[in-house]
C-alpha cells in the first residue's frame, strides 16, 4: 500500500480548498490538495456565476447586511459565523484580487435600506475566477494529487491522523498532522441540480464518520433562476428588472402579488414555482435593446422559442453541512472544514453572492488553523486503519443512483410531508441495504453512493425533525414557521 505524509491535507480542488491550501502553504507548512478531479476545474467554483457581495468596512452597511442575512435566513445562522463573513468579506474580496482575478464592481441596494457592493467576472464564468486562483496553486510548493477520492479519515488516539485515499482503484494511504475538509455540497442526490457530477456530500459523510457534528442538512437551497428548455442555463435576474416575467402554464403571473415579485428570496420563489404545473419564461415586456444585453435569451427569441422558454426549480446549494466554528475548526481535533462542505452561516436560506464570499472568508481560516495545529502538534505513530471494501464485480453503481436521486427530489425536495419523508426513508434502508450487496468494477462509485444513502438518511432525518415551515424547507402539513426568540 502506497503511503504518503505531509503537514496538512486539503481535500477538495474548488475555490475553498484552493485558497486553504494557499493559506496553509504561506504559514510554511507542508501542504497536499487531493481532489477526485481536477483542481480549479472541478466542484461548484467552476460552473459558478461569480457574483460576490460584501458590505464595505465600517459602515452602517455592515450592521444592514448582517440583519438582512440574519433574517433571509429566517434565524438560523450562526451569528458569529455571519459576523465574521461579513466584517472580513471586503478583504477576502481584495485578497481574491490579488491572486489575479478580475473583477467588474457595482452598488446594490438591500431593501432594508442598506448598499453593498457586487463584485464579478464579466462575462460570468466560473474559470475565469478558478483558473487564476489555481494558477497560484501551480506555481506555490503545494503538492497535489489529482483523480483521487478521499474515503475517510484516519481518526486514532483522539485526533486525525491522516485519510484514507483511492488512486486508480487502488488504496493509498496519506498520513497528516491536520485535514482540510472542502469537498463542496451535495446537490447531487437529488435528480434535479445544478450541481455538477462529484457534488455528493463525501466531506459530510467522512467528518459524520469520524464522529464530527453536522448542522441544519434540512436547508437546501432549490434555485428559481435556472432555464430547463430549449438550452440549460442560469438567468441572470437582472432580466426582471427589465420587463422579464414567470408565467404558468394557464399564462397567469403566479408571483404578481408578492411584494418581491420575481425577485422573491429565492427559497419563496421556488416553492411558489414549485406549486405550478409548469412555469415559463415571458419576455414580451422587455425592450429589444435591454434583450440584447442578455445574448443567449436574444438569440433563443430569434430562433422563434420566445413562448417556450421552459423553467426548472433545482437544488441549488446545501446550506447545511459540518459543524464549524469561525476557525474552520470542527469538532474533532485535526479536523478543519471550509466552503459548501461547512453548515451554519446561512441558515434557512442563502442570499445571492454569499457563497464564493464564504470561500474566501472562510477558507483561508481554515488554512491557518491547520497550519496551527500542525505546527504545533508531533506526527501521531499510526497503525495503518482496517478497511470494509466491497468485493469488486461488474455490478453497476448507477442503477441505485438512479433510484436514488428521484426519489429524494419527489419526496424529500421542495416539498415534504411526514408521510413522504417516513416512504423516502424505508426505501433508503432498502437501497443502503441493495449497495452492501453490490460488487462494482469501481470503488469510486460504490463509495460516492455510499456517501449519497448517508447523507440522504441525515437529510430525511432533520427534515423529519423540523416540525414547521421555516426558509427552504417546507413541510406542507406544518405550514407555519414555529416562534423563536430572535434576539442576539
Ligand atoms: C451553477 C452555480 C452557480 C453559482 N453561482 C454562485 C455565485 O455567483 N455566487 C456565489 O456566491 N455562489 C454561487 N454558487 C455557489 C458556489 O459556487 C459554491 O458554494 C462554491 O463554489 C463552493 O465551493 P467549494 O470549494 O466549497 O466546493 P466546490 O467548488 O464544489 O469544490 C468541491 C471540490 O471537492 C472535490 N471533492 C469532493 N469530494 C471529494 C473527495 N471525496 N475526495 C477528493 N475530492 C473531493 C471536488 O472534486 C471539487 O474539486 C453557485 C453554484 C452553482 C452550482
Amino acid at each position: 500500500m502506497q503511503k504518503i505524509i505531509s503537514d496538512v491535507v486539503v481535500v477538495g480542488g474548488g475555490l475553498a480548498g484552493m485558497y486553504a491550501a494557499l493559506t496553509a502553504e504561506q504559514q510554511g507548512c507542508k501542504v497536499l490538495m487531493v481532489c477526485k478531479n481536477k483542481i480549479g476545474r472541478s466542484g461548484s467554483s467552476v460552473v459558478a456565476q461569480t457574483v460576490h457581495r460584501v458590505a464595505e468596512q465600517n459602515t452602517l452597511n455592515q450592521e444592514l447586511y448582517f440583519n438582512f442575512f440574519w433574517q433571509s435566513g429566517r434565524f438560523m445562522g450562526n451569528p458569529e459565523l455571519i459576523k465574521t463573513l461579513i466584517s472580513e468579506g471586503p478583504r477576502a474580496v481584495n485578497h481574491v484580487m490579488s491572486l489575479g482575478v478580475h473583477f467588474e464592481k457595482g452598488v446594490e441596494t438591500l431593501p432594508n435600506g442598506g448598499e453593498i457592493t457586487r463584485y464579478s467576472c464579466e462575462p460570468r464564468k466560473g474559470k475565469l475566477l478558478t483558473t487564476p486562483v489555481a494558477e497560484q496553486v501551480r506555481k506555490s510548493g503545494i503538492s497535489m494529487l489529482e483523480n483521487t477520492m478521499v474515503i475517510d479519515v484516519i481518526f486514532q488516539a483522539g485526533e486525525i491522523n491522516g485519510l484514507v485515499c483511492l488512486c486508480k482503484n487502488k488504496i493509498l494511504l496519506v498520513f497528516a498532522k491536520a485535514v482540510i475538509l472542502a469537498t463542496g455540497g451535495f446537490g447531487r442526490i437529488f435528480s434535479e441540480t445544478s450541481n455538477p457530477i462529484g457534488i455528493t456530500g463525501d466531506g459530510q459523510a467522512i467528518a459524520a464518520r469520524a464522529g464530527a457534528r453536522l448542522t441544519g442538512l434540512e436547508f437546501i437551497q432549490f434555485y428559481p433562476y435556472r432555464l430547463r428548455w430549449p438550452k440549460i442555463f442560469d438567468l441572470n435576474p437582472a432580466i426582471f428588472d427589465q420587463g422579464a416575467l414567470f408565467i404558468n402554464e394557464k399564462k397567469e403571473r403566479f408571483m404578481r402579488n408578492f411584494p418581491k415579485a420575481e425577485q422573491e428570496n429565492r427559497d419563496k420563489l421556488a416553492q411558489e414555482m414549485f406549486k405550478q404545473r409548469e412555469v415559463f419564461l415571458d419576455l414580451s415586456g422587455m425592450s429589444q435593446k435591454d434583450l440584447e444585453k442578455h445574448p443567449i435569451l436574444a438569440d433563443l427569441v430569434k430562433q422563434g422559442y420566445g413562448s417556450h422558454l421552459k423553467m426548472q426549480v433545482t437544488a441549488h446549494f446545501s446550506m447545511g453541512g459540518i459543524q464549524i466554528n469561525s476557525e474552520g475548526e470542527t469538532d474533532i481535533p485535526g479536523l478543519f472544514a471550509c466552503g459548501e462542505c461547512t453548515g451554519g452561516i446561512h441558515g434557512a436560506n442563502r442570499l445571492a453572492g454569499s457563497a464564493l464570499v464564504e470561500c474566501a472568508v472562510f477558507g483561508p481560516r481554515a488554512g491557518r488553523s491547520a497550519a496551527t495545529y500542525a505546527t504545533e502538534n508531533a506526527t501521531q505513530t499510526i497503525t495503518p486503519p482496517t478497511l470494509n471494501l466491497p468485493l469488486l464485480g461488474n455490478d453497476n453503481i448507477r442503477t441505485l443512483v438512479l433510484l436514488l436521486r428521484p426519489l429524494m427530489w419527489t419526496k424529500a425536495g421542495v416539498q415534504r410531508s411526514e408521510g413522504d419523508l417516513l416512504q423516502c426513508q424505508s426505501e433508503l434502508i432498502g437501497l443502503s441495504e441493495m449497495l452492501t450487496h453490490l460488487q462494482p468494477s469501481s470503488y469510486q462509485h460504490w463509495f460516492e453512493a455510499k456517501n449519497m444513502l448517508q447523507i440522504s438518511k441525515s437529510v430525511v432525518e432533520s427534515a423529519l425533525v423540523r416540525r414547521e415551515t421555516r426558509g427552504s424547507h417546507l413541510r406542507i402539513d406544518y405550514p407555519n414557521e414555529n416562534s423563536i426568540s430572535q434576539q442576539l
